[in-house]
C-alpha cells in the first residue's frame, strides 16, 4: 500500500473545516494591521538558505529538504520564510519602489528533515510576518503584538520570552566571553556542542541535548554585554511592550536557531507543559537584507506554527456550519428540486441537494445520520402544488413554503443560524 511520506499529513473532514476558519482568522487579524500577502515559491536554490539561514544552523545543517533537479540544480525545500521573502524583496526592487515601513504576511507549507513526533512534521505550516524598512524598537514591539493578537483571539495561554542579542558591534566580543567560558568546561558538553564552541557558540545557550544553561548558573548571558545603541534598543522594546500590554519575562537563553537575528529576539510558548510548546518566534535581522545582496533594509518579524496553534485552540471555539439539503421523492419531482437548487444558489446558506428520488424514510433516515439541520424535500404533492416541505431536523418542525419563496426560505434559515449561533456562545 502507498502511503504518505513520513512526516506529513492529510487533512480533511472537520479537522480541514476547522483549519481552514483557522487560517481565515488569521489573515483577518493581520489584514486589519496593514500586513499584504506575499507568496513565494515552495522551492528555492539552496544557496539562498545557506546564506540566509547560515550555514552552521541545524535547519542548513541537518533538516534540509533538498534534491537535484533534472538539470542538476541543487534545490531545497523552504524551512523557513523569511529568506526567501528577502530574496524576492530585493529581485523585485520593493526597497526602492514601495513606501516603508513594507508590512506583508504569508501563510503556507515548510519543509524540514526532522524526526517527526507530536508538533514536529517534515512538512508544517506557518504564519509568518515581516516588515521591512523600519529600524525602530517600537515596531518590534508591534511585530511582538501581533503575534499575542493572534495568540488572544484563539484564548490561548501563552508567555512570551524576549532577549537582545546584540549587533556586530557587540555581539563578538559577548562570543568570546562564551568561547572562554566554554573551553574549559568542553569535555562535559555534547558532540554537538563542542563543534559549536568554534561553529557557532551562541547556540550553546540552548542545546536541549547536554543543557548547560540547567548546569550552570554563571554562563555569562548577552543582556549585559549589550553596547549602549543595543541597550538603548532593548529597553525601548520592553517600553513599548508594556504600553501594549504583552507581558514579556526576559530570557538570555532566547537565540534563535537562525542566524539572521539582531538585537531583538523572542519565542513565544504555551502553557502546556509538552514538549513542543513554543508556537511563534522570531525578532529582528537588521543585516540580512545586505547579507543576500540587497540594499541595507532594517527588518522584524516572526514565524508561528500553525500546527502547534492548532492544536491549542479549544475544539468547541468553531461551531460547524449549518447544513440544508433537498431531495426529490419521486422522479417526477426531481426537474422541481433541479429549479430549486438553482434558487438557492443565489444566496448565502449552506445547501445541497441530492437528486435521486428515494423514499421519504430513507430521506430522513441519512438527514438523520449526518450534521444535516434542514431538510427540503419535493414530492408528487409538491409538485402538482409548486411546494416544498421543510423539516427541521432538530425540533421536527414542518413547513411549506412555495417553491418560488426562496427568499422567504433563506430569512428563516438565517435565523435560526443566527439562534443557533447565539446558543453556542
Ligand atoms: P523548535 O525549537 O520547536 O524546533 P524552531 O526554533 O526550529 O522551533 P522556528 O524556525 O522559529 O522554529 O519556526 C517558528 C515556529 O514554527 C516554531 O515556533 C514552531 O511552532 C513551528 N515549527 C518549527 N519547526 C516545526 C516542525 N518541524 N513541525 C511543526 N512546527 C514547527
Ligand atoms: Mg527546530
Amino acid at each position: 500500500m502507498i502511503k504518505a511520506v513520513k512526516g506529513m499529513n492529510d487533512l480533511f473532514g472537520k479537522k480541514a473545516y476547522r483549519w481552514g476558519r483557522m487560517e481565515e482568522d488569521i489573515k483577518t487579524i493581520v489584514q486589519t494591521a496593514n500586513f499584504t500577502e506575499f507568496r513565494t515559491p515552495i522551492v528555492e536554490e539552496i544557496a539562498l538558505f545557506k546564506r540566509g539561514v547560515g550555514e552552521t544552523t541545524d535547519v542548513v545543517q541537518k533538516e534540509m529538504y533538498d534534491f537535484l533537479d533534472k538539470k542538476g540544480r541543487h534545490i531545497a525545500m523552504r524551512p523557513e520564510g523569511t529568506a526567501s521573502v528577502v530574496r524576492a524583496f530585493i529581485e523585485h526592487g520593493i526597497s526602492i519602489n514601495e513606501p516603508a515601513p513594507f508590512k506583508l504576511f504569508y501563510i503556507g507549507p515548510f519543509f524540514r528533515y526532522e524526526r517527526p513526533q507530536k508538533g514536529r512534521y517534515r512538512q508544517f505550516h506557518q504564519l509568518g510576518i515581516e516588515i521591512f524598512g523600519d529600524d525602530t524598537p517600537q515596531m518590534d514591539g508591534e511585530m511582538i503584538f501581533t503575534a499575542c493578537r493572534v495568540l488572544e483571539h484563539f484564548k490561548i495561554d501563552y508567555e512570551v520570552h524576549i532577549n537582545s542579542i546584540g549587533c556586530k558591534e557587540c555581539r563578538p566580543v559577548y562570543r568570546e566571553k562564551l568561547v572562554e567560558y566554554f573551553s574549559s568546561k568542553k569535555d562535559k558538553l555534547c558532540d554537538d556542542c563542542q563543534k559549536r564552541i568554534e561553529t557557532n557558540p551562541l547556540r550553546l545557550l540552548d542545546c536541549k541535548t547536554c543543557n548547560p544553561k540547567e548546569k550552570y548558573q554563571d554562563i555569562p548571558v548577552m543582556t549585559d554585554h549589550l553596547c549602549e545603541i543595543c541597550d538603548d534598543h532593548f529597553k525601548k522594546l520592553q517600553k513599548s511592550l508594556e504600553i501594549f500590554h504583552v507581558k514579556g519575562v526576559i530570557d538570555p537563553f532566547i537565540v534563535r536557531g537562525l542566524d539572521y537575528y539582531t538585537r531583538t529576539a523572542f519565542e513565544i510558548v504555551a502553557n502546556t507543559g509538552g514538549s513542543q510548546n513554543a508556537v511563534a518566534g522570531g525578532g529582528r535581522y537588521d543585516n540580512l537584507v545586505s547579507d543576500i545582496g540587497g540594499v541595507d533594509t532594517p527588518a522584524t518579524g516572526f514565524a508561528m506554527g500553525l500546527e502547534r496553534l492548532f492544536d491549542l485552540i479549544p475544539e468547541d471555539f468553531y461551531q460547524p456550519p449549518m447544513i440544508s439539503a433537498g431531495y426529490a421523492l419521486c422522479e417526477e419531482a426531481v426537474d422541481d428540486l433541479v429549479h430549486f437548487a438553482k434558487h438557492m444558489s443565489h444566496h448565502p446558506v449552506t445547501f445541497f441537494a441530492d437528486y435521486k428520488p428515494r423514499k421519504i424514510k430513507k430521506v430522513l433516515q441519512k438527514a438523520d445520520r449526518s450534521e444535516i439541520s434542514f431538510v427540503f424535500m419535493v414530492g408528487e404533492n409538491e409538485v402538482k402544488n409548486k411546494t416544498v416541505l421543510m423539516k427541521n431536523m432538530k425540533t421536527g418542525e414542518q413547513k411549506l413554503y412555495g417553491q418560488h419563496e426562496v427568499i422567504l426560505i433563506v430569512r428563516d434559515l438565517m435565523k435560526a443560524e443566527a439562534n443557533f449561533l447565539k446558543k453556542n456562545f
